[in-house]
């Protein structure tokens, strides 16, 4: 199939996904314009490491959409766009309705109104809240126990309404947790404020935080810390690729869950991290953050089948060492937030 006639929004293209995912469909042979409002995006990476263009600019914005769906003859809209603070959106969850639901449905009903009728949506494992089996397989019930989740589970529904009424068809993603770089080192993880479990360890690794802290030291795990399916990041971009040739191949919409099947504890993450970085890393231990399942591994056997899926980086030493790689040439001691817990350091 020749796709360099395509072209495909990528929204929240600035972001740590989003930015990966670009990198992977121009290498495809893809048109790629990015639409990303800047909030916590880098516009470095989009216009000087992956040199595709940038829009400025918000999901909410009806008429833009319009004009950029008409002016670039866009074929399919790949949408990473939303808020994704666990804790935040149930300290905040208007805001996460607002943005994430809101927003999504401003951009369907643009792509509706603009014949754009194929999208690749990044939803979230948070859907599925606490799971009733492990590995979880995507007819799991989805009963998300933070605002977060219920906000991606919306999206997912209007998807599923949006194709019976309008035929607008989606390749639904449900990630677990999303960690690594590129292994070349363009692009990495750089959100502030920073929350997740990988970049915070590295940043202690690198002398950043004077420690991590473990949210939960007694969830019914073997060593009382939550465990997580980590994926590459350089992965997930590839499922959206295949996800979007899927759509142009007339599959029409289906879900997909990407993990790698196998689960790591909080502690296990900072104990691999220590030997890769060689680095002392103190930890303190917290009660639990507001949100957080127990555990969290995914089945993602129907990508591989359908989409052909191969997962190259699934061993965690190497997704925790692309990370540092990342880590190490990107972030100087001032451009992150001093370590926010006072605690003692054990
Ligand atoms: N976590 C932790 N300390 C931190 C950040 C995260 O103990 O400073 C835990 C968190 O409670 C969860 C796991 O690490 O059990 C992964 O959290 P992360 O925020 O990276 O991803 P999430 O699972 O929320 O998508």
């Amino acid at each position: 199939m020749v796709l360099s006639n395509k072209t495909v929004l990528v929204t929240g293209g600035a972001g740590y996904i989003g930015s990966h995912t670009v990198l992977a469909l121009r290498d495809q042979g893809y048109q790629v314009l990015v639409l990303d409002n800047l909030e916590y995006g880098h516009r470095d990476l989009v216009e000087e490491v992956l040199g595709v263009e940038l829009i400025v600019g918000d999901i909410s914005d009806y008429k833009l959409l319009c004009n950029i769906f008409q002016s670039h003859q866009v074929s399919a809209v790949v949408h990473f766009a939303a808020y994704a603070y666990v804790g935040e959106s149930c300290s905040n969850p208007g805001k996460y309705y607002r943005n994430n639901v809101v927003g999504t449905l401003t951009l369907l009903e643009a792509m509706r109104d603009c014949n754009v009728s194929q999208i690749v949506f990044s939803s979230t494992c948070a859907t599925y809240g606490v799971p009733t089996e492990v590995p979880i397989t995507e007819s799991q019930p989805q009963n998300p126990i933070n605002p977060y989740g219920v906000t991606k589970l919306t999206v997912e529904k209007m998807l599923r309404d949006f194709d019976t009424a309008h035929g607008i068809k989606s390749v639904i993603f449900r990630y677990f947790n999303a960690a690594g770089s590129d292994p070349e080192g363009r692009l990495g993880e750089d959100h502030s404020p920073e929350t997740h479990l990988i970049p915070l360890v590295l940043q202690t690794a690198l002398g950043h935080r004077d420690a991590i802290s473990i949210f939960g030291t007694d969830y019914p795990t073997p060593d009382g810390t939550c465990i997580r399916d980590y994926i590459h990041v350089t992965d997930l971009a590839e499922a959206h690729v295949l996800g979007l040739k899927y759509l142009f191949e007339d599959n029409g919409s289906d879900i997909f869950n990407l993990g790698n099947g196998s689960g790591f504890s909080v502690r296990e993450v900072i104990e691999t991290a220590k030997q890769i970085t060689g680095k002392a890393i103190p930890i303190v231990e917290e009660s639990r953050r507001a949100g957080d399942p127990p555990i969290l591994v995914g089945a993602s056997e129907k990508a591989r089948r359908l989409l052909g899926w191969k997962p190259l980086y699934s061993d965690l030493n190497q997704i925790i060492e692309h990370a540092w790689n990342w880590h190490q040439k990107r972030h100087t001691k001032s451009s992150v937030e001093t370590a926010s817990s006072n605690t003692n350091a054990q």
